[in-house]
């Protein structure tokens, strides 16, 4: 590549980490900010203008290369790289459990343990009758027992982990079958065929896309079956001319030729939300009522707790599964733990539950109370009193989110914003970059945001991003 004498020039202008370094001393803005972040912020401001002075970049003149604008983007950047990456936001989106957003929000009581036990030693690994060590998980895993019906219990990093671990202990170098229809892709780089292949279990494919019959797995039973497995389709759901094997016949087959049979329930819930006019999902319980061997599940779908990834099941293969030395490598640590068990134990009166899990709560809101939250935030942008924007209370619906009831849409109610002068995409955008970002929709042109998974104290926070955009408009 030739280098004109012009890019030779501008190359030259640019200033030395050294020379960046001593301007920083004399300006008092950098005062408190580490040696290690000026210097990455000074070095990536300079490389970015050498790439773009070699690829010859028409906006690149004598002028960007003063001190004065290098400087000034070198605060910019010490700004973003002091700013925590990981911050809370406003859901205004009515996806409860948004995977983009965390997921799942913990109860009161969780976050209380959790504290309690992040700042105190614990008795994470000992037992206090015996005053010897003791096991990490058994106190969660006999609650989940005890709420499932099932012989035994563990517990894993996340859902992923569970199905990769049971597969693996399972499966590996046997073939495991499963349903076309079945071989989904959760999101991410989540796919059963790929997860499986990992774990070293050999996939059997049977049906169809959209029909798979019971004689399907039983002709492609052979000496080295080792599996029957059936996944939830979370995410996307098979209508019109569609047929799939219930988990009781595949649990009778199995029995039949002595071949465990697992299921990978996704989201798993211990609530039966048909009871609150939402569509039905298999509960835990009843999915352990089956028989099947073994169920996995995760913990902050809706189940509303943290990231973990549960497996129930019957008590010889839960034995061989926790012999895995893999467990180690997916173990919970001890916060997660603290606010897994709090969560759990919420189940054991479900009124407690559905009012103290957010998960819950937002799902099951009766619609005249997510109503009143949309009059209060109605009114509360009203009262700002600026002629330019209009506001409106209108109906929209929510979604269960995180590959759970993919059907369900849920009705809500919402607040759309009109700025004359402002586009939607750009309320949009001023929302997202507001500290707090706020998190909405658009539909049909209009900003929407839908009250059903909007904390109640985080009203005052919108009225102030839209305070803040319109002062600035
Ligand atoms: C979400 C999901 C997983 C992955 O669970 P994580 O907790 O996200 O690891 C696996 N299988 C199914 C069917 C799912 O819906």
């Amino acid at each position: 590549m030739k280098i004109s004498e012009k890019q030779q020039n501008l190359l030259r202008m640019l200033p030395g980490i050294d020379t960046i370094l001593e301007i920083c001393d004399t300006e008092p803005f950098f005062e408190n900010i580490p040696k290690s972040v000026l210097v990455r912020s000074g070095r990536s401001v300079v490389e970015d203008l050498r790439a773009d002075i070699l690829d010859g970049k028409h906006d690149i003149s004598e002028q960007s290369l003063t001190e004065p604008s290098i400087m000034e983007e070198v605060k910019l950047r010490v700004k973003t790289i002091m700013a925590p990456n990981l911050i809370r936001t406003v859901n205004a989106t009515g996806v409860v459990v948004h995977t983009n957003l965390g997921r799942s929000l913990l109860s009161d009581a969780a976050v209380e343990n959790l504290l309690n036990i992040a700042k105190k030693y614990s008795n994470l690994e000992f037992d206090l009758s015996k005053g010897t060590r003791g096991s990490r998980n058994s106190n969660v895993e006999d609650i989940i027992c005890e709420l499932s019906g099932a012989e035994d219990a563990m517990v894993v990093n996340n859902n992923a982990g569970a199905v990769f671990l049971c597969l693996e202990t399972i499966s590996k170098g046997k073939k495991a079958i499963v349903s076309r229809g079945e071989l989904v892709e959760i999101g991410g780089s989540f796919r059963i065929p790929d997860v499986m292949a990992k774990s070293g279990a050999i996939l059997r494919e049977v049906g169809t896309t959209n029909r798979t019959h019971f004689t399907d797995y039983e002709r492609a039973i052979e000496d080295d079956t080792g599996l029957l497995l059936k996944v939830h389709t979370s995410n996307y759901s098979i209508v019109g001319f569609a047929s799939d094997v219930s988990l009781e016949d595949l649990v009778s087959l199995g029995a039949k030729f002595r071949i465990p049979v697992m299921k990978d329930l996704g989201s798993g819930t211990f609530v039966d939300f048909s009871e609150f006019g939402l569509l039905k999902e298999p509960t835990v319980q009843e999915t352990v009522a089956t028989g099947a061997d073994v169920i996995t599940f995760s913990g902050d779908k809706l189940l509303g707790g943290p990231q973990a990834g549960i497996i129930v099941g019957r008590r010889s293969i839960l034995d061989e599964i926790k012999q895995n030395p893999i467990t180690r490598a997916l173990r919970l640590d001890k916060l997660t733990l603290a606010a897994l068990e709090t969560t759990l134990r919420h189940y054991r009166n479900m009124d407690d539950a559905i009012a103290s899990i957010p998960t819950l709560r937002m799902l099951t809101l009766p619609i005249h109370e997510v109503e009143a939250k949309a009059k209060a935030l109605e009114e509360m942008l009203e009262s700002i009193g600026d002629a330019r924007m209009s506001v409106k209370l209108i109906n929209t619906s929510s979604r269960a989110g995180g590959g759970s009831l993919p059907l369900l849409k849920l009705p809500s109610k919402g607040v759309g914003a009109i700025i004359s002068g402002i586009s939607a995409n750009t309320i949009e955008s001023h929302m997202r970059s507001h500290d707090p970002p706020v998190i909405g929709r658009i539909e049909e042109d209009v900003f929407i945001m839908d009250l059903r998974t909007i904390l109640d104290d985080e009203l005052p926070i919108i009225k102030n991003a839209f305070e803040n955009m319109l002062k600035r408009a």
